[in-house]
């Protein structure tokens, strides 16, 4: 036969190949096509008797059977050019469409334009032969169903994934909110109390200062009154603001209750800290308050203030804070608007 006679019906072998596989139950590789497709030719003898072979001997068409077959009948054969081209097309289409199989994470418009694209090849390459249609109507029709349950699977896995984004995000927040004061947004008692302990741990075992501040709104019921707890709420802002600024780097601020905040400042000797605690000071009290829509003004405010220094060999939470609110205690007693340390 003449391969190169373009009156040559290639399609009809491809069908009969196509059908073979398709009854032996071998994998449309373009691979196992090619071999197959010379075994619908029938252009060499050795590969029709050895196939014959492996059917009457009920060897079975393996892995290893066709692997075997193509390397022996087709990759060494390659000086056999002649059919290369009738094939190569044919080859394509089938990687297509195994791509196509495989495939089950891309789009769905992707897919339908692959398919259309791949009928076209087919109708292209094969013409009308009925039997590579129900060859690939098969594939299609089984590729559609794996690529449906495909797409579901993909689809509750994005929307699983949403749900725990979404759950996270709200943990997340929910976390955050539950270590804040909800007032003034700086850390509540509660985290004061676990950040400190922790500091004091890591201060003990590396020999390093810590300091604590103690400090209290001057006879803010005064103002509460005269003013209202609105107004008040927003003084407490302005003095929570005012201390965020102050501090640096690993410092803390939280909210210890009421009118009281604390700050605690890691690696800093007492000095330093007295000197934090008084630009705290100085800076609160040199805060006009002003109403921002009518411009009313409230004077100002003041703080007091108490600094203790952690003892590592001695110290636990509550001596370190008794004796930040004694030095406190003192500055009200002593005129309020003041700083003290502990003796
Ligand atoms: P001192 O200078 O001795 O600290 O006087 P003080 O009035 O600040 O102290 P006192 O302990 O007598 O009163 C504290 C007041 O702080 C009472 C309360 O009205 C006010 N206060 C506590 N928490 C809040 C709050 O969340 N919002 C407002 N607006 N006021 C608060
Ligand atoms: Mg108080
Ligand atoms: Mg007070």
């Amino acid at each position: 036969m003449d391969l190169h006679n373009p009156e040559l019906n290639l399609s009809v072998f491809a069908g009969q190949a196509l059908k073979s596989m398709q009854s032996h139950g071998i994998a449309p590789t373009p691979e196992n096509y090619s071999v197959w497709f010379h075994y619908a030719l029938g252009d060499n003898s050795e590969l029709n008797h050895e196939i014959g072979t492996i059917i009457s001997n009920n060897l079975g068409f393996t892995k290893e059977n066709n692997s075997y077959l193509y390397h022996k009948y087709i990759i060494s054969n390659r000086n056999q050019k002649v059919l290369d081209d009738a094939t190569a097309n044919a080859q394509k289409i089938l990687v297509e469409a195994l791509r196509i199989v495989n495939d089950f994470s891309g789009e769905t418009k992707s897919y339908n334009h692959d398919t259309d694209q791949y009928l076209e090849n087919i109708a292209k390459e094969f013409g009308d032969n009925p039997d590579v249609k129900n060859v690939f109507k098969e594939l299609i029709d089984a590729t559609a169903k794996l690529r449906a349950s495909g797409e579901n699977i993909s689809h509750k896995l994005e929307e699983s994934t949403r749900e725990i984004n979404h759950l996270r995000k709200d943990l997340q927040q929910v976390t955050v909110e539950a270590q804040r004061d909800f007032l003034t947004g700086v850390y509540n008692r509660k985290s004061f109390e676990r950040l400190i302990d922790e500091q004091m741990m890591i201060s003990k075992e590396n020999n390093l200062e810590l300091c604590l501040l103690m400090i209290d709104v001057d006879h803010f019921k005064q103002f509460n009154d005269k003013f209202g707890h609105l107004l008040g709420d927003e003084v407490l802002k302005i003095v929570a603001r005012t201390l965020t600024d102050t501090i640096k780097g690993r410092d803390v601020v939280a909210r210890f209750g009421g009118e009281e905040f604390v700050v605690f400042l890691p690696e800093t000797p007492i000095e330093g800290g007295v000197k934090v605690a008084e630009m705290i000071r100085t800076s609160i009290a040199g805060k006009a308050l002003k109403r921002r829509d009518t411009g009313e003004t409230f004077g100002s405010i003041t703080v007091s203030l108490g600094v203790s220094r952690f003892r590592p060999e001695s110290d636990t939470l509550l001596t370190l804070i008794k004796r930040a609110d004694d030095a406190l205690y003192s500055s009200k007693h002593n005129g309020r608007n003041r700083v003290t340390s502990e003796a």
